[in-house]
């Protein structure tokens, strides 16, 4: 058995139903997975030793929702948006037109460099959404570059209807012929429901084709003003609703009710200059709530979830345990994953030092990086 301990940490962060926090704490890692957590002054040796220092230890980020897989580059768009002119769901088309004519080892090469970038700020798990092919063979291709970095791969054809194609005949290839392409390489399908992109037939249709195949469902829902996506993925049982930005009391009550999370971008927003959501009403309702990056080239082009947790804080008033929980252990639920977003024992050992006393100061020194090290699956990958 190869162990790891992680000891003399300053505050331990492992959302523990009973004790979330352990103060001069220490953690053991046997064969990738957290077997013990205790005081520093009791722990077991091990074959391998990482000294925290007295810095704070908490789970590795998840980033439930990127769009990791592109070509192309949009800062001139983003640069025109500083100038004022507003964000519409159209300038995605730019991306399909770079990304179709790219190889799919320069696919991979991008890719890979930000699933790097994200590793290095403390994200240990992630989500991949495709969406930037939409047509049958480029879709796919983007999935198989996708299945190289995560096994988190989600299917979003319905990202907008690519120009000059007729609106019902893409729905239609969609919910068929592209969805039966993919389906070996997708664990869950996403819809844009948005004006100018997707409506709630559309979207109702094309997520309960992916469900009648398997797959989670995501919904990119009321971001760029009212709509119909949150209640759809409440009625659809989705295991998410991202943005959320323009969501009506019944909107949050549904997604309460269904257990579906929100899953907050507040990047895009910052980028684009919008509105941010209503985090607030989301979290006092009961609404469980994760955070993520959207890393896109259009709207918010990071990687960095501690960026993330600083603007949650800073934006969407959360506390910033409540920013880290969501960046954690919300990134994971909507993902459904049980085994990541937390450190109890039985976790996979994927966790985060911070060059830090506490989560606080990943609030408190925006822009800093604050990652002293990085664990993965009880590796030092960082
Ligand atoms: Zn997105």
């Amino acid at each position: 058995m190869r162990a790891l301990v992680v000891d003399r940490i300053g505050r331990l962060v492992t959302w523990d139903d009973e004790r979330p926090v352990l103060e001069d704490a220490a953690l053991v890692v046997e064969d990738g997975v957290v077997a013990w957590a205790g005081p520093s002054a009791q722990a077991p040796a091990a074959d391998q030793r990482l000294d925290a220092e007295w810095r704070c230890v908490v789970p590795g980020f998840v980033d439930a929702h990127t769009h990791l897989v592109f070509a192309g580059d949009r800062s001139a768009e983003f640069a025109a948006r500083l100038a004022g002119q507003p964000y519409a769901a159209g300038g995605i088309r730019t991306t399909v037109e770079a990304t179709r004519a790219a190889p799919a080892h320069e696919l991979l090469a991008r890719a890979q460099r930000l699933a790097a970038e994200a590793l290095r700020s403390g994200t240990t798990t992630f989500e991949v959404k495709s969406g930037y092919g939409l047509d049958v063979a480029t879709e796919r291709r983007l999935l198989e570059v996708a299945a190289q970095l995560t096994p988190h791969r989600t299917f979003l054809g319905a990202h907008v209807v690519p120009a000059g194609v007729d609106r019902t005949a893409y729905v239609d290839l969609v919910r068929g012929q592209m969805l039966d392409a993919v389906a070996d390489l997708a664990t869950a399908v996403d819809v844009f429901c948005e004006v100018g992109a997707f409506d709630g037939d559309e979207s109702r249709a094309v997520l309960a084709a992916g469900a009648a195949r398997g797959l989670d469902l995501h919904v990119h829902a009321n971001q760029l003003g009212p709509g119909p996506g949150a209640l759809l993925a409440a009625e659809l049982g989705a295991a998410s609703a991202d943005h959320c930005t323009h969501v009506t009391d019944d909107d949050v009550a549904a997604l309460r009710d269904a257990g579906v999370v929100a899953v907050l971008v507040p990047v895009a927003e910052f980028s684009t200059r919008s509105p941010y959501a209503p985090a607030r009403r989301l979290l006092d309702a009961g609404v469980p709530v994760a955070l993520a990056s959207d890393c896109n080239p259009g709207t918010s082009f990071t990687t960095s979830m501690p960026f993330v947790v600083a603007l949650a804080c800073r934006e969407l008033q959360m506390t910033p345990a409540e920013a880290l929980r969501a960046a954690t252990q919300g990134g994971a639920t909507a993902l459904r994953r049980h085994d990541v977003g937390h450190l109890r024992v039985g976790a996979r050992a994927d966790l985060v030092v911070l060059d830090a006393p506490s989560e606080v100061h990943l609030a408190y020194r925006p822009g800093v990086d604050l990652v002293h090290a990085v664990v993965r699956g009880g590796e030092v990958v960082r």
